[in-house]
């Protein structure tokens, strides 16, 4: 069966009605990848899977909450939207929107997002405006204008976002057919683990498992607000998709790690980029920098011998490693030049 996006796929428990459009680019459905390379590399006698989001249509899992986000903008009569983002959130919302034909307004913070992202945004016709400020300070100027202009903010704070990337756990549990013991990801503006839990808290309650993972969500070191227990001002990371100093789900987000009796806690970049180049090379998956903070954070952990033989472990990759090429090449060995020479090829190869 073709697959119906994640709105049709799991309706029974969105809020949907039979008068809501639904405007879809087939999000979801995205692979669950076992991988035994990496949890035999770093030493750890687990279950490993990773939940590639960069499979998306906009190569991020952001495009979850924004499928529900625009068809209940649509359903409401808005014309048009708006967003603070450091990158993937405008990318997803200049897609649907351009899908609804809606316009789209992001803020983004001049300077701090990737090419890749802003190419998106640029290709599917948002109007873009960058800011000398940060994600925060974007965040608060959009939340003021939607509030006093006819136009629709689609940020985590409006909840139909987080309705809809709480599938993603729907979607684990149906690919496992259980819920895993530990879920790992990559807090930034703390919506994404927010969902996740309640994802996984409707599927118990509705009978489909029956047994709830530890929520174990890392933030990077220099933008590790929830961990270091106050707003940072100015957040640093290479991360750029979490880097934030006030997150807006910062609460909940410490709820769902407290109910769980998971944990927030935070990696360096150099952890982040280890666990970055360990994903693809011996994986096979290309992330963006931040998607990889849940796994160094699982390498962190396994340290501290703090898995059980044989649990059950997933982590969420939230976007595409093409979002930040520019980034891996900074990272990676260069290619080599040869003559066109079969002598030289062969010596070049080693054989
Ligand atoms: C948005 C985003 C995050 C952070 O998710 P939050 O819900 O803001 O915590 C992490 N990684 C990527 C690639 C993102 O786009």
């Amino acid at each position: 069966m073709k697959w119906p996006g994640i709105i049709e796929a799991y309706r029974e428990f969105l809020p949907v009605t039979d008068d809501t459009p639904i405007v879809t680019l087939e999000e979801g459905g995205t692979p669950l990848i076992r991988s035994p390379r990496l949890a035999a590399e770093i030493g750890a006698d687990i279950d490993l899977y990773l939940k590639f989001e960069g499979a998306n249509p906009t190569g991020s899992f952001k495009d979850r909450g924004m499928t529900l986000a625009i068809s209940k903008a649509k359903e409401d009569g808005a014309k048009a939207v708006i967003c603070a983002s450091t990158g993937n959130t405008s990318a997803s919302a200049a897609a649907y929107s351009a899908h609804a034909g809606m316009e789209a307004y992001v803020l983004i913070p001049e300077g701090k997002i990737t090419l890749g992202k802003l190419s998106q945004a640029m290709i599917h016709k948002a109007t873009i405006l960058q800011i000398d400020g940060n994600f925060d300070e974007a965040l608060c100027l959009v939340k003021e204008i939607a509030e006093n202009y006819p136009v629709t903010l689609v940020n985590s704070l409006n909840p139909y976002r987080l309705q809809g990337q709480k599938t993603g756990a729907f979607e684990v549990c149906d690919q496992l057919d259980y819920a895993p013991d530990h879920h790992f990801l990559p807090v930034g503006n703390a919506g994404n683990i927010t969902a996740y839990w309640m994802g996984y808290k409707d599927y118990y309650n509705a009978g489909k498992i029956d047994s709830l993972p530890k929520m174990i969500g890392f933030q990077a070191a220099g933008a590790a607000p929830i961990v270091r227990g106050k707003i940072i001002k100015n957040p640093k990371t290479i991360a750029t998709a979490i880097r934030i100093g006030n997150p807006a789900s910062w609460k909940q987000a410490e709820a769902a790690a407290a109910e769980s009796q998971g944990r927030i806690d935070m990696v360096t970049d150099d952890e982040i980029v280890t666990a970055y180049r360990m994903i693809a090379g011996l994986e096979g998956i290309y992330c963006e920098p931040a998607s990889a903070a849940g796994v160094a954070g699982l390498i962190k952990l396994n340290k501290t011998g703090y898995f059980k033989s044989g649990d059950k472990v997933v982590c969420t990759l939230t976007g595409h490693g093409l979002k930040d090429a520019d980034f891996s090449l900074t990272i990676s060995e260069k290619p080599a030049s040869i003559s066109g020479s079969m002598d030289e090829l062969v010596k070049a190869l080693g054989f």
